[in-house]
């Protein structure tokens, strides 16, 4: 089989340079650490976790646990890895990092199939069967071959992200859905204020503690993408006459236009999450659950994602990639990791889980495969690649992301875990049908 290259040796690079190799296909995976550092990470180990040891829940009520499952089915470096390195958490999976990032690093240099070279790439190879892996903050130099390559508009160096709630958990009574002045159809939930209830949201705003900004992320407010708290602390009529605006926004119960409106625009295909409309925001994540279930509406809303700032270097994928991670513009390149716009660790890593094992079937001469939308493999590869182009954000693997139940289940509870079982059956009957011609 031909060599398939990988470039980063993270989260996403060392699980998909497994999987390539555990189909009998050779690799060749760059790293540049120690030779080239990021401003994150401190040591020379392959998938080194730059900040927690958690890997979050473990469980299967959650996604992030269930996405677990899947991937230990899937035979992932990874998983097997933080599970051989484990520490106490509770319901979460933590690893001792030094143990976790160690087992990775000589599990692939003692594989014969894979040669490391301790190199930065600073272009793209031009022909051959390639993953690009290179994670948030992938060099400089790389960075601006991949954004000459997309263009400009479809390349990001920070991700200003608004937080994102479940539909569900949305009170439907006290919002409205209607597009500004009427235009085109109604396509906003409409969450309305009177003066008191601005008032007390705009003092909990601006006094909420925020999350710290590493050195290398101070100059993204210079970018133009303001968090809603920093733009609420020039003065309430900043918020008014921007983000919380009401005009051309009537609501139908009182026919009056509300003092003020917070606007939750759809953020899936299915419709299942929506999220705030300009209100990126850098509060602690508490703090977010706290100031915004004071918005009408979202008392006991259902956070997927909360808002963040940083830097992140993330791609188009709605606009680039195919569900598979192989790049629609040429299929030989495949891109995995934090930058296709999954979120998290386990997520990254499953990213290259899909990228590998796709890269190893075309060096085999097979055709690349994605796990149906109904697991959690499937359901993020879906979302990054059929999510609205035009406010493409990173995503956590979520109870969201899945098409729904065919019947309504009573609780949140009982929906989960049938979502869950609904998973672990439709990966397994992947792995049986899709992949049994693996070389292991
Ligand atoms: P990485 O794990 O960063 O791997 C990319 C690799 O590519 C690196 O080893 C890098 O050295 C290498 N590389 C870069 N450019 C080149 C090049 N040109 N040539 C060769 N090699 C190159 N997620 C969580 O779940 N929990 C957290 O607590 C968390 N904290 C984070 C903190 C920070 C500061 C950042 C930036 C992100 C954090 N994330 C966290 C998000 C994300 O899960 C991690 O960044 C994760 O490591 C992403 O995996 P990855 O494989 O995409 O990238």
């Amino acid at each position: 089989y031909p060599t398939v290259t990988v470039i980063g040796a993270g989260l996403a690079g060392s699980e998909a340079a497994w999987q390539i190799a555990s189909q009998g296909v050779p690799v060749r995976l760059y790293e540049m650490r120690p030779v080239r550092r990021t401003p994150a990470h401190h040591t020379d180990r392959f998938a080194e976790l730059v900040c927690s040891n958690s890997l979050r829940a473990n469980g299967l009520t959650n996604a992030v646990g269930v996405l677990k499952a899947e991937m230990r089915l899937l035979d992932s470096l990874i998983l097997s890895a933080a599970d051989q390195h484990a520490v106490p958490a509770g319901g979460a999976l933590a690893v001792d990092r030094e143990g976790f990032s160690g087992e990775v690093t000589s599990r692939l240099r003692n594989h014969p199939l894979v040669t490391v070279v301790n190199e930065e790439l600073s272009a793209l190879p031009a022909d051959g069967i390639v993953v690009v892996a290179t994670g948030p903050l992938t060099s400089p130099d790389l960075s601006k071959q991949i954004q000459e390559l997309f263009g400009e508009e479809y390349f990001y160096f920070y991700d200003a992200a608004a937080p994102i709630v479940e539909k569900e958990s949305i009170d439907m009574e006290k919002v409205f859905l209607a597009s500004r002045y009427d235009k085109g159809e109604a396509a906003y939930l409409n969450c309305p204020m009177s003066e008191e209830e601005f008032e007390a949201f705009y003092g909990a705003l601006t006094t909420a503690e925020t999350a710290e900004i590493k050195d290398f992320e101070k100059e993204m407010y210079f970018e133009g993408c303001m968090p809603i708290e920093v733009m609420a602390k020039r003065g309430k009529q900043t918020v008014l006459f921007g983000p919380m605006k009401p005009v051309g926004l009537v609501d139908p119960r009182t026919g009056k236009l509300p003092y003020a409106v917070v606007q939750l625009r759809q953020d899936n295909a299915a419709g299942t999450l929506f999220n705030l409309v300009g209100f990126q925001t850098h509060l602690k994540w508490g703090e977010q659950k706290r100031v915004l279930s004071l918005i009408p509406g979202l008392e006991n809303a259902e956070f997927v994602r909360y808002g963040v700032m940083h830097r992140n270097t993330f791609i188009n994928s709605p606009k680039l990639l195919h569900p598979t991670y192989q790049f629609r513009g040429r299929e030989s390149l495949f891109f995995a990791g934090q930058m296709t716009g999954v979120e998290g660790y386990v997520e990254s890593a499953a990213s290259g889980l899909i990228a590998g094992m796709n890269a190893g079937r075309l060096a085999r001469g097979l055709a690349p495969v994605v796990p149906p939308p109904q697991t959690t493999l499937g359901s993020m590869a879906h979302y990054i690649t059929t999510a609205d182009f035009r406010h493409f954000q990173p995503m956590n693997a979520n109870f969201g992301l899945f098409p729904p139940l065919e019947k309504r289940m009573k609780s949140k509870r009982d929906k989960n875990d049938a979502i869950a079982a609904r998973a672990l059956e439709a990966i397994e009957a992947f792995q049986a049908n899709e992949i049994q011609n693996y070389v292991r």
